[in-house]
């Protein structure tokens, strides 16, 4: 997991928005402690999950806020948002409504969220590919079009988990130096 007891050279916070019951706990659970839950409750209580990586060298903790079930359009304040300088947007490759209220979620981000905020869109769920509703290639489309990065994953059988968050902190790392 990196990092220890040393010292931090950056923190990034980043906050996970999307639909009810896409995974954002899921895959934050999967990230910060290579943890998985079938039944996962409504996210309550813990505003935050942390881990540090390494990136060229430098010490750079993840501080990745999630939703305590906020995610009616309008219901994740403004305070949610403060500070993010990464995003990670996910839909649920089964649920084809999931997908088509990406937009209104980067509009909220784009309104609450500073504007060189880095964001990732994630199809989770790609273990389901027998229920697929979303067409990769649509969802690649999207993401062009809106010059965001894409990634499909599975907080099940961890795909692309550590793959994405590297890849926005990463890029956040890039853009601060
Ligand atoms: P949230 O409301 O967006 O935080 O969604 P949760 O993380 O609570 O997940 C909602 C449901 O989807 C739970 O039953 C999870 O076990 C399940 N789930 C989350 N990620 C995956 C995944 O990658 N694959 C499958 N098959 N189920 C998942
Ligand atoms: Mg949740």
């Amino acid at each position: 997991y990196g990092g220890g007891s040393g010292k931090v050279d950056y923190v990034f916070k980043v906050v996970l928005i999307g639909d009810s019951a896409v995974g954002k706990s899921q895959l934050l659970a999967r990230f910060a402690r290579d943890e998985f839950s079938m039944d996962s409750k409504a996210t309550i209580g813990v505003e935050f999950q942390t881990r540090t990586l390494v990136i060229e060298s430098k010490s750079v903790k993840a501080q990745i806020w999630d939703t305590a079930g906020q995610e009616r359009y309008r219901a994740v304040t403004s305070a949610y948002y403060r500070g993010a300088v990464g995003a990670m947007l996910v839909y649920d490759i089964t649920k084809r409504e999931t997908f088509d209220h990406i937009p209104r979620w980067l509009e909220e981000l784009r309104a609450h969220a500073d504007k060189n905020i880095v964001i990732i869109l994630i199809g989770n769920k790609s273990d389901l590919e027998d229920q697929r509703a979303i067409p990769i290639e649509d969802a690649k489309e999207f993401a062009e079009k809106e010059g965001l990065f894409f990634l499909e994953t599975s907080a099940l059988n961890a795909t692309n988990v550590e793959n994405s968050f590297n890849t926005l902190m990463t890029e956040i790392f890039n853009t601060v130096n």
